[in-house]
């Protein structure tokens, strides 16, 4: 049967190469909804290609531009609409039967829960709803009975490796594997130099300014770490990171009798995109076969945490639960698109969200209003911190 697909984020990294394994499978996939924030150049090139039913733009001048353009093509029966109301109608669309949750940051949180919430099988690469609401998101999924299938390539590769059922029998130990970006190896102290263009240059991947920054931090392992925690529903001391410099095994699960299961791979997110599109089956992805031979070596480390404050203020938010994974997330976010503006150096993103977190220690989180609340709180204790950081 021809599954219809929702994609949040679809001028993205993620959802380009969501987009190229869904071409290469006509006969297996179809779009029902794209969506982007005001991109309509791409846009307009996706829905010539895809043609989905309906297009949404958050910025309303970028979909007034597009809906011009999708006239003059001859398109005008693709339905157009504008603002963040609208991400959700493209996520519960009734055509659509999955969802590709690739909106950067926690802008996707709300049209992904209601994804989950209509039963929609959702595929998550934006972590960040996840390290949010956690345990709130898996319980909304299985309340719907919709199937959560992991895109990040770690938690893909784990999803891979764990029991069939999913279940944690045996299961002794999650091993997230992290590249340590392009400074792996340097003094933290002495990155206070590093310009953005510098800290996107990520070795292995080619992503979103945003996640390859917080590669370039290690916060994308501590938030990675989070989101582990709340997809397979294990503590964060049983969640090791361990660096592995060629991105070649993605994350491996160990079992109580002693065996390790890893998933290996190019690095290329058309893998983990192709084998969620097509669970249980499996597809052609598209990607270069991996030559084994040809890579010769993999090495391992353990993470210095004194290098690394970040992936130590995670690991402290994941530890301690409560509202610090939702001020972790938030200041994070704001923390980087000020260093992204060049309003603070590189090194200040660990200063504002341990400053955030240690003003917002224990605010309560019962349901989704508290995480709103809490988020946007953490964004205005962050900005201010933005002022003691800047250069
Ligand atoms: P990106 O910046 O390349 O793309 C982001 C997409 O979200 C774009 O389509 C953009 O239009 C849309 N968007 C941005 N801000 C928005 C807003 N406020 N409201 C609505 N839409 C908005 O990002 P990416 O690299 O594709 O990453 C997307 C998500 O997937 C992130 O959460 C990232 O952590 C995760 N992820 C990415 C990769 C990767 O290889 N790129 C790997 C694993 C996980
Ligand atoms: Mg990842």
């Amino acid at each position: 049967m021809m599954q219809a697909i929702t994609i949040l984020g679809s001028t993205g990294s993620v959802g380009k190469s969501t987009l190229d394994v869904v071409s290469r499978h006509p006969t297996k996939f179809k779009v029902a909804a794209l969506t982007a924030n005001n991109n309509h150049e791409l846009l307009l090139e996706q829905c010539v290609v895809f043609q989905p039913e309906l297009v949404v733009m958050v910025c309303d001048q970028a979909a007034s531009n597009l809906q011009a353009s999708l006239k003059v093509k001859g398109l005008s029966h693709i339905q157009v609409e504008s603002g963040v109301d609208a991400l959700i109608n493209a996520a519960v669309t009734p055509s659509c039967d999955t969802v590709m949750s690739a909106i950067v940051g926690a802008a996707g949180l709300l049209p992904t829960l209601e994804a989950v919430r209509a039963g929609k099988r959702t595929l998550i690469a934006n972590k960040e709803p996840l390290v949010m609401t956690g345990d709130l998101f898996m319980r909304e999924a299985k309340r719907s009975g919709a199937s959560v299938l992991p895109i990040d390539s770690e938690h893909n590769a784990i999803f891979q490796c764990m029991p069939q059922d999913q279940t944690k029998k045996g299961v002794r130990r999650l091993h997230l594997t992290a590249s340590g970006g392009p400074f792996l190896g340097r003094v933290w102290s002495e990155l206070a130099n590093i310009t953005p263009e510098q800290a996107c240059a990520h070795p292995n991947w080619s992503m979103g300014q945003k996640i390859s920054v917080d590669s370039a931090t290690m916060m994308n392992k501590g938030l990675e770490l989070i989101e582990a925690t709340a997809l397979f529903n294990i503590p964060a001391n049983n969640v090791e990171v361990v660096v592995h410099p060629q991105s070649i095994i993605h994350s491996m699960v160990e079992y109580l009798d002693g065996s390790f299961l890893a998933q290996l791979g190019a690095p290329d997110m058309r893998i983990p995109i192709a084998h969620a599109l097509s669970w249980p089956e499996r597809i052609e992805s598209g990607a270069a076969t991996l030559d084994i031979t040809e890579i010769g070596k993999l090495n391992f480390q353990r993470p210095d945490m004194v290098n690394m404050p970040c992936l130590r203020l995670a690991r402290e938010a994941a530890e301690q639960g409560g509202a610090l994974p939702i001020v972790l997330n938030a200041s994070n976010e704001v923390a980087v698109a000020a260093f992204l503006n060049k309003e603070i150096p590189f090194t200040s993103i660990a200063n504002v969200i341990s400053n955030t977190m240690q003003a917002l220690s224990d605010l309560a989180v019962d349901d989704l209003e508290s995480v709103l609340n809490i988020d946007n709180e953490a964004r205005v204790v962050a900005a201010r911190a933005l002022d003691s950081a800047s250069w």
